[in-house]
């Protein structure tokens, strides 16, 4: 197993679906963990529970920060790296959904997306960049999409947010090398959320049906992947996505 051992960790979104499996690998791993969410009140009684008995002298910690929010980010960020005596692995998972055709989409739907999933990881990186440098093994891993590399009709906010995110992560693997920070993204294809919950039973079937490992996939089929990004044996792996979609785009 991957060995986190006194690395510090963010995540974005880090309570709920795939979010919250990321901060459970990261702590099993051995990693201290700070949660960002909008919802402080489950946050912490997820972080509760994650730390709940030996902790060891580990922390998991909540903090209420919507990411859209630039101010809010750089100074929870701040606070991560008071609390935790530094920062060492930023995971920008936190991300939403409002799909409709183009045609129809408001601007209200266009920025939310944008603002949340795009711009917020962006504002996450550049507050976290003093921390990441000092860690001299800093890691950041953005939580993309397939359907930022195959685009998807109904979806043109959420694609361009997460085709932007693979060039940040690539622009940022770039700015960040000579800090010895990486900067790589994966990839997901359908996981079993919130977010798919209202996938209709077609559409399930339909996805399966093109999917070679012929499932939808886990938060704990991506968890493992972002743990690696995130581990020393990563060290030379940077501006990278990994999908992670059964093999629904090879
Ligand atoms: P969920 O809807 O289950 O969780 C979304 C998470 O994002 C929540 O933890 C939520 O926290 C957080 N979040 C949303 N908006 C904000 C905000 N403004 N500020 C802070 N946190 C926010 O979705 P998933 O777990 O499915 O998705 C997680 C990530 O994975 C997203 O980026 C998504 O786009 C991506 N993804 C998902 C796939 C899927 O099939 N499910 C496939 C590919 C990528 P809270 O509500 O507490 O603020």
């Amino acid at each position: 197993m991957l060995d986190l051992s006194g690395k510090k960790a963010l995540v974005t979104g880090g309570a709920r679906g795939i979010g919250k499996a990321i901060s459970q690998a990261l702590w099993r791993a051995g990693a201290n963990v700070a949660v960002f969410g909008r919802n402080e009140a489950a946050a912490r009684d997820f972080c509760r529970s994650l730390s709940n008995g030996a902790a060891n002298g580990r922390a998991a910690a909540a903090y209420r920060v919507d990411v859209t929010d630039g101010s809010a980010v750089a100074a929870a960020v701040k606070q991560v790296g008071k609390d935790f005596g530094g920062l060492d692995i930023v995971v920008n998972n936190a991300g939403v959904a409002r799909d409709n055709l183009s045609i129809r989409m408001t601007e209200d739907e266009w920025d939310e997306v944008l603002n949340t999933n795009l711009r917020g990881a962006f504002q996450v990186c550049r507050a976290a960049f003093s921390l990441l440098r000092r860690s001299r093994a800093g890691r950041i891993v953005n939580m993309s999409s397939v359907i930022g590399l195959t685009g998807n009709a109904g979806q043109a906010n959420y694609a361009a947010a997460k085709a932007g995110l693979i060039g940040l992560t690539k622009s940022l693997a770039r700015e960040y090398a000579a800090k010895k920070i990486t900067v790589n993204a994966v990839a997901p294809g359908y996981i079993e959320t919130d977010m798919t919950a209202a996938l209709s039973t077609e559409a399930r079937e339909a996805i399966v049906s093109r999917t070679p490992l012929g499932r939808l996939g886990t938060s704990d089929d991506v968890a493992p992947a972002v743990v690696f990004l995130a581990s020393d044996a990563a060290a030379y792996i940077t501006g990278e996505v990994l999908n992670i979609s059964g093999g629904l785009v090879i």
